[in-house]
């Protein structure tokens, strides 16, 4: 290990934090533990306290800590070969691009280091197949309030959320935003510039809202008589989340073009945007990335592809899930400052009538680690690996959070 990283470990955690506070970016208002290491659905902060852990690193870590067969494969791959470039092939993001598509029912992969930049991917995707259609360069996007795609310009561009937005403007332009779950507020933007439509199937950042079946048929229908690409954003919301492999298939309605990230390479950055053969518009030199798809994340992307069959995880998806969604409906009707319960398998929110700041922070001094989504939605995204006893004992700790601060 690295004598600067022994060094600071010999520091007290308060110690250690100081040095983070003075060199870090304060883009994030951290909570005050250092995380060391994991196993299963478990992580140890440098103190050796154990969290039960309900947010997987933001939806990333589906298989849980310690996977042995998913580390192995990422250990072998390090001493193989762990990047070249885009100029060549290799055979990890071959068989990775192979299982993808054919999982996501598209035709055509471009792998990324993140979720913002598969939006990115996407974006310029619908601009060019527009431009290809009728060579204008004013071409229109309608994205969806509360709706969240990353913080690069573009993915921000299409971001619902003027906070985020506010001090970068000017943003890409010919954005405009409708409400989710509301057909006749999109029609109504629609004009013979709009290129595309983007909305995630679950809203996650937004609050946990999931698209009704008539919104997301209506999209496709609305697409297919205007020739508009209909992108969805699976980021948080695929990869086995809603117990389907990808959420937009629990409504029986494909896009042509789809972005993942976060659980696909479980913690290895990985992102991708995929597209059928028809919005396949990028060609040589329109797009590219030096670390995209390199074999190590290849690698990844195989191993968890591998581990969601043979340990049959969507099963356990929804399995599990239902079950949570019981037990947090049972926490609902039990506690009257919760006023709603949103979502399906291991992407759920329960909403409070007040900011859930307190009780977060609450739930991880008690052993449970949780996250918001916005200022008053906690929300449920464990590994996908969790089981019943995890729910329960997930349950206990925030129902005795809940108390000990009110
Ligand atoms: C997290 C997220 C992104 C951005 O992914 P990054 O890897 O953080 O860039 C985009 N869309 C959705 C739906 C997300 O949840």
């Amino acid at each position: 290990m690295s004598k600067a990283i022994e060094d600071l470990k010999k520091l007290s955690r308060e110690e250690a934090i100081a040095c983070a506070e003075q060199s870090l970016l304060h883009t994030y208002n951290r909570y005050q533990i250092i995380l060391e290491k994991g196993e299963g659905m478990y992580l140890f902060d440098s103190e050796g306290k154990k969290y039960l852990d309900f947010c997987a690193g933001i939806a990333v870590f589906a298989l849980g800590y310690k996977n042995e067969r998913f580390n192995q494969a990422v250990k072998d791959q390090v001493d193989q070969l762990v990047h070249t470039s885009n100029y060549y092939y290799n055979f990890p993001s071959i068989a990775a691009a192979q299982r993808l598509t054919k999982l996501a029912h598209m035709d055509r992969v471009f792998f990324t280091n993140s979720g913002t930049e598969a939006i990115e991917g996407a974006i310029k995707t619908a601009r060019k197949y527009a431009f290809n259609k009728d060579g204008r360069t004013d071409h229109e996007i309608i994205a969806m309030n509360h709706s969240f795609h990353g913080r690069s310009m573009g993915a921000l561009s299409v971001t619902g959320n003027p906070h985020y937005q506010e001090a970068f403007k000017p943003l890409i332009g010919g954005v405009k935003f409708a409400e989710y779950n509301n057909l006749d507020s999109v029609k109504e933007l629609v004009t013979d510039r709009t290129c595309a439509i983007i909305l995630e199937p679950i809203q996650g950042e937004g609050g946990i809202y999931p698209a009704t079946e008539e919104f997301l048929k209506g999209l496709r229908a609305l697409c297919d008589e205007k020739d508009i690409l209909l992108i969805f954003d699976e980021i948080q919301c695929g990869m086995g989340r809603s117990g389907m492999m990808f959420a937009c298939q629990r409504y029986g309605v494909d896009p042509d073009i789809m972005t993942v990230a976060k659980a696909l390479g479980c913690g290895l950055p990985v992102g991708a945007f995929m597209t059928t053969e028809r919005a396949a518009a990028l060609v040589a030199g329109d797009h590219g990335s030096t670390y995209g798809g390199n074999p190590l994340v290849g690698t990844a992307a195989n191993a968890v592809l591998d581990i969601f069959e043979e340990d049959h995880i969507l099963e356990n998806v929804q399995e599990t899930g239902a079950y949570l969604y019981e037990k947090l409906e049972a926490v609902k009707a039990a506690h009257p400052e919760i006023t709603g319960h949103r979502g399906v398998g291991f992407i759920q929110g329960l909403e409070f009538d007040r900011p859930v700041g307190a009780l977060v922070s609450k739930c991880i001094e008690n052993g449970l680690i949780l996250i918001s989504a916005g200022t008053n939605v906690i929300r449920f995204i464990p590994p996908l690996i969790a089981k019943k006893e995890h729910v329960d004992t997930m349950i206990e700790i925030l129902e005795s959070s809940m108390t000990s601060i009110n």
